[in-house]
């Protein structure tokens, strides 16, 4: 397993064992299983001060290294990633509860393919650009790193999260103190400890354990720090932002959604159940970009609910993680099962959502285990823009179906029923004509947007949420320039160029 039992501070190029009082551990448990996988010792304040002087130091150092061999340091590191992206697969499979099949395809893959896109850029890419002002004069514009920077990850893709920050980060020059969620932290010493054998200097990329109120929050009001990347629920993540904007500190806030997916009148119906089934139960509903308001026209509503249903009931294949024909895992923890499970019962009860499918009542979706996290899908329809199972984050698999009428102009009303949510993270719709669901991906509020598909997010694509789901950008080459300050520098060749000028005002 690539993980150990025990789990210290990473520092300075290693773990850093504590004797620190064993209260202050905590553990991460198998959803699947409810047992424990390994003891976290949280980071104490002077190990936190550790991890940032570390990095401090190894900044000098690596912001100094030419760009082409801080490229094939991470190109080695992605490398060794690929060759275990198995064995790691595993380990997130364990730590979140997610499908094998998915960890596998998904989770490592498209973080090593951030980490080597950004190693090719910056080999690629110049340091500075100039401009010409006049014949004897030109400006010069440096793109320099930025410091130590910050990462807190959230739970539903802790290794990919990882990768995305620290690719960008370590490629443009920067070090490192990284904060894993408390709830899925296995992975990332692992990751620290394939930095260090690819050849990043110790220092580079640190590792700290602990909650929010106990780590996070030091950490980024720490003045050593100089950027803070985070991801995570829109509460915090303004918590996060107030802490850093104190410090005048830079911000990207990667954060929560309630994401509209568009069906249009002339969709095909299994089309549309098949987008509808990717954009909500893919890693059993814990995506951050879901399309859980679903738009359908009345006229098909009756078709795309029933080829849901069927899909619901022959599709979904809940079962143990690790099994490689499950497609369908608990929820990661007892606390985020309780939560979806509370607003499952607010669905029928308060907002009296009618019930499609649901996954407790069929047969099918047995329990794999008495002790895991299970929550089998639950489909909603004839949901009303108001319902709080179709306004808040529910980050479980539940889809709620709102129709709508197609009489008259129906399109400007259902496209401000679809920006009517206070976030904007993610938008789909589903057409075969691509000109008017372009048209319609362009009036929606959203940072990430896709036509006739659900959730592929290539290393090239820069992502982020707009309105209360975000601020800046992760991947493509905006991701790479969140993590660079701009030095401009106007030069003038020979003397004289101010000679008389002020006395001429
Ligand atoms: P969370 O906000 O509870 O925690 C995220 C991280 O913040 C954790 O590491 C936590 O320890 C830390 N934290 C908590 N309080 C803090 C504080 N005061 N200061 C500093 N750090 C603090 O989020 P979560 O429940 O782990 O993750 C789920 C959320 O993440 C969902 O809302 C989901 O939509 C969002 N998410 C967004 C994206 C994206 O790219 N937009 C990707 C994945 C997840």
């Amino acid at each position: 397993m690539t993980f150990a039992k025990e789990i210290h501070t990473f520092h300075s190029g290693k773990a850093q064992p504590t004797t620190s009082d064993p209260s202050k551990t905590f553990s991460s448990i198998d959803p699947a299983t409810n047992k424990t996988l390994a003891t976290i010792y949280t980071t104490t304040p002077s190990q936190l001060n550790a991890a940032v002087d570390s990095a401090t130091k190894a900044f000098k150092q690596w912001s100094q290294t030419p760009a082409p061999q801080r490229s094939a340091i991470l190109l080695k590191a992605a490398s060794i990633l690929r060759r275990r992206n198995d064995e790691l697969a595993l380990t997130e499979t364990l730590d979140t509860g997610k499908a094998l099949g998915e960890t596998k395809t998904v989770d490592v893959i498209t973080g090593v393919d951030v980490l080597e896109y950004y190693a090719h850029f910056v080999a690629g890419s110049q340091p500075g650009d100039h401009t010409t002002l006049r014949p004897d004069a030109y400006v010069l514009t440096h793109h320099e790193p930025l410091g130590v920077c910050a990462g807190i990850g959230a739970w539903n893709y802790p290794i990919q999260i990882a990768l995305w920050k620290s690719a960008p980060c370590l490629a443009a020059g920067n070090t490192m103190v990284y904060k894993p969620s408390e709830v899925t932290p296995l992975h990332a010493n692992t990751l620290a400890e394939i930095y260090i054998e690819a050849g990043v200097p110790p220092g580079v990329f640190n590792v700290v354990y602990g909650d929010g109120p106990a780590v996070g929050a030091p950490l980024v009001a720490h003045e050593g720090i100089a950027k803070v990347s985070f991801t995570g629920q829109v509460s915090t993540g303004s918590k996060v932002a107030s802490e850093a904007a104190k410090g005048m500190k830079g911000v990207t806030m990667e954060l929560g959604g309630k994401s509209p997916l568009v069906v249009l009148p002339d969709a095909d119906v299994d089309e549309a159940a098949d987008v509808a089934m990717v954009a909500n139960f893919f890693s059993t509903g814990q995506v951050c970009t879901n399309g859980t308001r679903v738009f359908v026209p009345d006229r098909l509503l009756k078709d795309v609910e029933a080829a849901i249903v069927q899909r619901c009931r022959e599709g979904v294949r809940m079962g143990m993680p690790q099994v490689e024909s499950t497609n369908f895992g608990p929820m990661v923890s007892a606390a985020q099962r309780d939560k979806v499970n509370m607003y499952i019962a607010h669905g029928k009860t308060q907002d009296r959502a009618r019930v499609v499918y649901d996954g407790a009542s069929d047969a099918q979706k047995k329990k794999p285990t008495e002790e895991g996290y299970w929550v089998p899908p639950v489909v909603f329809s004839d949901c009303t823009d108001d319902m709080r199972i179709v306004r808040e984050e529910i980050f479980g698999p539940v889809m709620c179906i709102l129709p709508y009428a197609t009489k008259g102009d129906y399109l400007p009303t259902l496209i401000a029923r679809a920006n009517d949510t206070p976030m904007g993270l993610a938008a789909g719709v589903v057409s075969p004509d691509l000109g008017t669901a372009q048209d319609v991906v362009r009036q929606l509020d959203a940072g990430i947007t896709w036509i006739n598909t659900w959730g592929e997010s290539p290393a090239e694509m820069p992502v982020g949420g707009w309105k209360m789901s975000g601020v800046g950008l992760e991947n493509g080459p905006e991701g790479i320039r969140a993590y660079m300050r701009t030095k401009s520098t106007l030069v003038q060749l020979g003397r004289g160029a101010c000679k008389g000028v002020f006395a001429k005002l």
